[in-house]
């Protein structure tokens, strides 16, 4: 099978499981996996912050985040379409007690003025009171697209004339740095904190890591714990993630290309009403007016092609390290074929 549903399908190679297999181990939360914690000063370094800590999944570091920067009763503003909001069960509302002003924003992104228009008056008692703003880069259900940092730089200075925290949910910030030409240190400049996946286009099986200061990260073993992210003998996981990070970065410029390749393919048929613009490895796409989005994706399954339905014709295709250039020449095929 062909499978684009998204780029968490990945399994480890065999290198990759060599690396997991060699690695040294210990009880991280004793603080005593050796793989851990090199893993963790690593992407430390590598953003220029003081911390970083290891979760299982990157919605338990988007969680702990929220709860690391807020109080009961208070507000963050994020995009309506951002996964903090929508993907992560309610979390920020369970887990933290806020609210989430929603920006409508573009594709997934939301501007300096946006954040500065949504802002509660702090002397104003009967509105929440805000205190965070959470960034998606690259956005998932803004299909990949990635922000002018220049509008990144504004968003923090307006933090900063209103005291609020900054975090940047960065599953796919490596896809967003490979395609934009960007460092992780300008992202540590700007965000208080950030998540990163290794579990998407870095292609490890688990986890995730949350990048911060001192000031902030000195509670986040404990909110980790709270929330069940204490985890013993990790480092075979963390492993996998030094490995992903030595090798499985600056590949991830082929699944933009072969993205790019296939978008351009899918707007020449017939079939395709619209594709969104395709920035790194996702693609969005609109069937025309009259076909069935049932129909075609279980035609596309009868020739070995998985990608995903968001329903009212509107596809999603994701590619990633599992899928290699014979899979792709393939798939250009059966686009082509399909009518
Ligand atoms: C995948 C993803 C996450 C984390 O998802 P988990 O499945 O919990 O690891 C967070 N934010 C965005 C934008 C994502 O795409």
């Amino acid at each position: 099978m062909i499978d684009l549903k998204s780029d968490t399908v990945t399994k480890p190679t065999p290198a990759m499981l060599e690396a997991i297999m060699n690695a040294e181990v210990g009880d991280d939360v004793y603080k005593e996996d050796p793989t851990v914690n090199l893993l963790e000063s690593r992407l430390a370094e590598m953003f220029g912050k003081d911390q970083a800590l290891f979760f299982p999944s990157g919605s338990m570091a988007n969680q702990a985040a929220i709860k690391l920067h807020t109080q009961p009763g208070e507000q963050l503003i994020c995009d309506k379409w951002a996964h903090v909001y929508n993907y992560e069960g309610g979390g920020a509302s369970f887990n933290s007690g806020v609210s989430c002003k929603l920006v409508d924003g573009n594709r997934g992104m939301i501007t300096a003025a946006q954040v500065a228009e949504n802002i509660n008056p702090p002397d104003f008692y009967h509105s929440p009171l805000t205190s965070l703003v959470c960034l998606e880069n690259t956005t998932n259900k803004g299909g990949g697209a990635c922000y002018d940092f220049e509008e990144i730089q504004a968003i923090r200075k307006v933090c900063d004339e209103h005291q609020l925290g900054l975090h940047l949910d960065g599953a796919r910030l490596f896809n967003a740095l490979v395609a934009k030409g960007e460092s992780p240190k300008q992202y540590g400049e700007v965000f208080d904190t950030i998540s990163v996946c290794l579990s998407k286009g870095l292609g490890t099986p688990m986890g995730s890591v949350l990048i911060g200061d001192e000031k902030l990260m000195k509670n986040a073993m404990r909110v980790r714990k709270v929330l069940g992210g204490g985890m013993r003998q990790i480092g075979f996981m963390a492993a996998a993630g030094l490995y992903a990070l030595e090798n499985n970065v600056e590949r991830l410029a082929e699944d933009h290309q072969r993205a790019q390749e296939l978008a351009t393919t899918l707007a020449a048929q017939a079939y395709v009403k619209q594709v969104e613009p395709v920035e790194t490895n996702i693609i969005i796409f609109y069937l025309n007016d009259g076909i069935n989005e049932v129909d075609f994706l279980k035609r596309l399954e009868d020739r070995g092609v998985i990608i995903s339905g968001m329903g009212q014709g509107k596809l999603r295709i994701v590619t990633h390290l599992g899928y290699t250039q014979p899979m792709h020449e393939e798939l250009m095929e059966i686009l082509k074929g399909l009518v």
